[in-house]
């Protein structure tokens, strides 16, 4: 390793680059550097757009815009914004469930990016709504890509994502209110507090399964440190490995969690 390799590197990417190791071996052309990786990746959204009318857990506050100013009335155009700090694309910080603990402005620039490790679980679901992620699901990933590492951020693909934003098809509700949506399961939730991953990441409402009333999933995870991202977007175009995530919340001082961009570099 290079110390010019190590300057042009921001090291949160380390962990993705053996790239980089292989550029100061061989003298390190710019074709093989960081930089260029990212300049030639894909760049893909996870994020859903916010809306008025997009799926809320019960009780969130949906998206309330208003326009103060027009371009012809005004000379520009403005909007004020009224938004729940958990609808569409957001951040669950670890003080949403655990007292005391980091609220989201507090999440560093470090643990809002890395290596991103994608469980795909879209054939389980596709025959049970209620299915719960199992500690088995997370150690068939392991033997297949290697062991999960603190730097990586794990994305849940349940497929569920292609019911947004039909609220009624994805809170999928029966007779008597209660959610039927995939999750993990707490065997699950702790094991990846085990590995000290960064973050888990969803395509549904929650990373509890639906039908939960007592959020155990999230308040484990969340006391461990780590944090939630929920409702991504479609997931199907990552890899299970090799996709870098850039996770931006806003960046609200105090806030229990803040709706997000989420971007997938995604190898070349
Ligand atoms: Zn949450």
């Amino acid at each position: 390793m290079s110390t010019g390799c190590w300057k042009l590197l921001p090291f949160l990417l380390a962990p993705l680059l053996g790239a980089c190791a292989t550029a100061g071996a061989s003298g390190g052309g710019a074709g093989s550097s960081p930089v260029a990786w990212l300049a030639r990746a894909r760049v893909v959204e996870l994020g859903h757009p916010l809306t008025p009318d997009m799926p809320v857990f019960p009780g969130g506050t949906r998206l309330n815009a208003k326009v103060l100013g027009t371009v012809e009335r005004d000379g520009y155009f403005i909007r004020q914004v009224e938004v729940g700090e958990h609808v569409g694309t957001h951040v669950d910080a670890p003080a949403h469930f655990a007292p005391g603990s980091a609220t989201v402005d507090k999440l560093s620039p470090e643990v809002l990016t890395g290596p991103a490790a994608v469980v795909d679980v879209t054939a389980q679901v596709a025959g049970n709504p209620d299915y719960e992620v199992t500690t088995a699901d997370i150690e068939s990933w392991e033997r297949e890509h290697g062991p999960l590492q603190p730097h990586h951020l794990v994305l849940i693909r349940t497929g569920w994502a292609a019911r947004w934003p039909d609220e009624q098809r994805y809170r999928n509700a029966d007779a008597a209110g209660v959610m039927h949506f995939p999750g993990l399961s707490l065997a699950a939730s702790r094991l990846l507090r085990q590995r000290q991953v960064r973050a888990i990441g969803i395509d549904t409402l929650s990373t509890d399964p639906g039908p939960s009333a007592t959020f155990e999933q999230h308040k484990d995870f969340l006391a461990g440190g780590g944090y939630h991202i929920e409702n991504l977007a479609d997931l199907s175009s990552l890899p299970p490995t090799g996709a870098f995530l850039v996770v931006s919340p806003l960046f609200v001082k105090d806030g229990s969690g803040a709706p997000a961009r989420v971007f997938a570099f995604l190898p070349p």
